[in-house]
């Protein structure tokens, strides 16, 4: 079992394409996917210039726009079983904003139950199969929820409004102080998405949506007692809805909003760099340059399992965006 885990170390890297379909009527709209196939996905590039172009990325598995909240999670429940079986698993949301990160990780803005995204359907996922284990495993299931935004850690469980800072401890990222919830049914879990979703506009600089240019993080620990041995467990799982990966034109914005934009690329490329690096199994894993990844360390790499959802939006205009995306997420798959 040993040897599989060993060799199947790559395996431990997942990489799903997911592509947004056109909004509201414009179903008729060229896109520049051409073609998607098992988990290869082809852009084409002439219908914006006029050229012959096409190119082709592959994936662990690409969705078209036509795939559901349920078939998109479908492959997602066997990682979420091994978190009981005391893993660490971290699952991303990457893509430029308007992509669909947050409608794959939370879902709509106006909640359905079809809409319902990753993170409600992996804690309920957990609450079933600890639920089965009961006579043999009693398990605690706890979540917190941090946003990272200008290299910054704030705490978004928090009732009184105040979006509070956590400095971070000198060996890496511990954030005892943040808000752990213990949670037990579903409707615990709604309860926090919906009020760290709030917490994570407020500070807002005026007429800017905060929550494009932050990453956040919602985390599940679990914690499993043998009944007979008494044996302790733990798993722990990420939920990452990430910064929107768009480059800004630095001729184009100045002061806040560039140092915004340093801070989100630093931290994206650094993330490219540690999933690279472990995926190339090199010795060295670079998790020290950005917060972001100094906070998942213990989550990346090693026997913990890693799944990036990644978004590209169908229309002409985001193809730029579209290709650097493929190009990120070709280069971690
Ligand atoms: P991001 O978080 O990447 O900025 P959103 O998740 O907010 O993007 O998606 C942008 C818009 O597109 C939202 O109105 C969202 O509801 C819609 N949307 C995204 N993905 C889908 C999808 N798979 N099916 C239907 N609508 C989607
Ligand atoms: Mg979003």
């Amino acid at each position: 079992k040993l040897y599989n885990q060993v060799q199947d170390l790559k395996g431990n890297i997942r990489v799903y394409c997911r592509v947004r379909p056109f909004l509201n009527g414009q179903a008729n709209r060229a896109s520049t996917v051409d073609n998607i196939e098992e988990g290869n996905i082809s852009i084409t590039t002439q219908l914006k210039y006029g050229k012959e172009g096409r190119k082709t990325f592959s994936f662990n598995k690409v969705f078209s726009p036509a795939a559901t909240q349920a078939e998109v999670f479908s492959d997602t429940q066997a990682l979420i079983r091994s978190v009981l079986d005391g893993y660490n698993v971290c699952i991303f949301a990457y893509g430029q904003t308007g992509s669909g990160k947050t409608y794959t990780m939370t879902g709509p803005k106006e909640l359905t139950e079809e809409g319902l995204g990753v993170n409600f359907r992996a804690l309920s996922d957990l609450f079933i199969l600890a639920d089965q284990r009961k006579d043999t495993i009693s398990y605690d299931i706890c979540v917190q929820m941090l946003e990272i935004y200008n290299e910054q850690v704030r705490d978004l469980l928090v009732t009184d409004g105040q979006n509070k800072r956590y400095p971070f401890s000198q060996n890496g990222i511990n954030v005892p102080d943040a808000n752990l919830v213990p949670v037990s049914t579903t409707s615990d879990v709604l309860y926090l998405m919906d009020l760290g979703q709030k917490n994570r506009s407020v500070g807002a600089t005026a007429m800017n949506d905060r929550s494009s240019r932050s990453h956040s993080c919602v985390t599940v620990h679990v914690q499993g007692r043998d009944l007979t041995s008494g044996a302790i467990l733990r798993g722990s799982m990420h939920l990452v809805d990430l910064a929107g990966s768009e480059r800004v034109d630095k001729s184009e914005v100045t002061g806040d909003r560039l140092k915004e934009a340093q801070h989100i690329n630093k931290s994206l490329s650094a993330l490219g760099d540690v999933i690279a690096s472990l995926a190339q199994k090199n010795s060295h894993v670079p998790y020290r340059n950005s917060k972001l990844t100094q906070l998942l360390q213990d989550s990346l790499g090693g026997q913990a399992k890693t799944l990036m959802f990644v978004h590209i939006s169908p229309e002409l205009d985001a193809l730029g965006e579209t290709i650097s995306t493929l190009k990120f997420a070709e280069r971690v798959a």
